[in-house]
């Protein structure tokens, strides 16, 4: 294992024996990881993964945010798998709680009625405290008030081919603010008037977009596109934006993250759709990556794909995500199709 104080000696070293190098300093961000004491199993192999396929060569931080106060074993056990900076921190109580304008009776109801109805963490309250605090509190924490840029990993999350290059250098560089793996439909009964929330939002603030079209059917109503949130490598000064806080605020006040379950997938996709320029999002095609049940890997076309990815044979045969039926990756191809023909051309 490698010493973090050491990157710089290596580099240095590399440097006198005449290996080209570009001397890039570390962007400033973070991993950030919110999780339970009792995620810790599943944690632990996607962290050595991670390591292995990116970070023990950047050697960025890893910041665990937790509601609840992190065990000692977790700690110890975490510290352990990376030589890389680790912070623990508790998250403010004001992050996870009800705002006073829920009426917590009323709340109970909606919850159970969307149990009732079997829609997955439909009875859950602390889910939709996570939710809240992914959509509108994270970026607020003090630990990442210096750190512009944040990559967000969740236990259990696999990682299939090696990333050797820097994502937060490459978004800097290109002009974009966020990213995603993986896009997909989102449950319609999660989010029954997330859409026309967000449409009067942008009645009322004069907000215009060129893209925002690509989240409508040819009816209007939302196609429930979505980029999904368990891989973000995204900029924390975006959401840091007055722009997309007082989206955050109308969306709070409009009671959905409780009264619905809100995700903040949605959220953050369709505040990508209003507030960014679509060449502003990036899709990492390079990146195989897998949660729960759906994983993807990209196509492997060339030598340096069949290098770097390992992927399972099912994942390159019949069941990866991308060719599934509620993958959103041929609609984003479409918009985008420019893009992808003058890269293949
Ligand atoms: P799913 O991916 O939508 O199925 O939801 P998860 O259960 O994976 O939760 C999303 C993320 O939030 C994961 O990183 C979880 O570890 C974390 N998380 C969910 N609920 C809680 C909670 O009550 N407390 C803490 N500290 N983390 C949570
Ligand atoms: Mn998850």
């Amino acid at each position: 294992s490698e010493d973090p104080k050491t990157r710089k000696d290596a580099l240095m070293e590399m440097a006198q024996l005449g290996i080209p190098l570009n001397f890039e300093s570390r962007a400033s961000a973070s991993f950030v990881v919110l999780i339970r004491n009792k995620e810790l199993k599943s944690f632990l192999p996607t962290l050595r993964k991670l390591e292995q396929r990116f970070n023990n060569r950047f050697h960025y931080p890893y910041l665990f945010l937790n509601d609840k106060p992190f065990s000692k074993e977790f700690m110890q056990k975490v510290a352990a798998s990376t030589t890389s900076n680790v912070t623990f921190a508790r998250i403010p109580s004001d992050h996870w709680s009800m705002p006073d304008f829920i009426d917590p009776d009323e709340a109970l109801r909606a919850r159970n009625k969307m149990k009732a109805a079997h829609v997955i963490y439909g009875g859950s309250l602390s889910y939709r405290h996570m939710c809240r605090f992914n959509s509108g509190f994270f970026y607020k924490h003090p630990l990442l008030q210096n750190v512009d840029w944040y990559w967000r990993v969740e236990p259990g999350v696999d990682f299939y081919c090696d990333i050797d290059y820097d994502p937060f250098h490459f978004m800097e560089r290109n002009n974009k603010l966020y990213s995603f793996v993986v896009s997909l439909k989102e449950i319609e009964k999660t989010i029954p008037s997330l859409w026309e929330h967000t449409l009067e939002y942008m009645l009322e603030n004069n907000i215009t977009s060129d893209w925002m079209s690509y989240f409508a059917t040819k009816d209007g109503d939302y196609n429930l596109c979505h980029f999904w949130s368990n891989f973000e490598i995204a900029s924390l000064r975006w959401l840091r934006s007055d722009a997309y806080d007082s989206y955050f605020k109308y969306l709070d006040e409009a009671k959905g993250f409780f009264m619905e379950r809100w995700g903040d997938a949605p959220v953050h996709s369709l505040a990508a759709g209003m507030l960014l320029e679509r060449k502003q999002i990036h899709f990492f095609d390079d990146i195989g990556y897998r949660h729960e049940k759906f994983g993807r890997c990209p196509e492997i076309t060339n030598a340096d794909l069949e290098r770097k990815c390992q992927c399972p044979k099912d994942l390159v045969n019949f069941d990866n995500f991308d060719y599934h039926k509620d993958s959103c990756l041929p609609q984003w191809k479409s918009l985008t199709s420019q893009e992808w023909s003058n890269r293949d051309s």
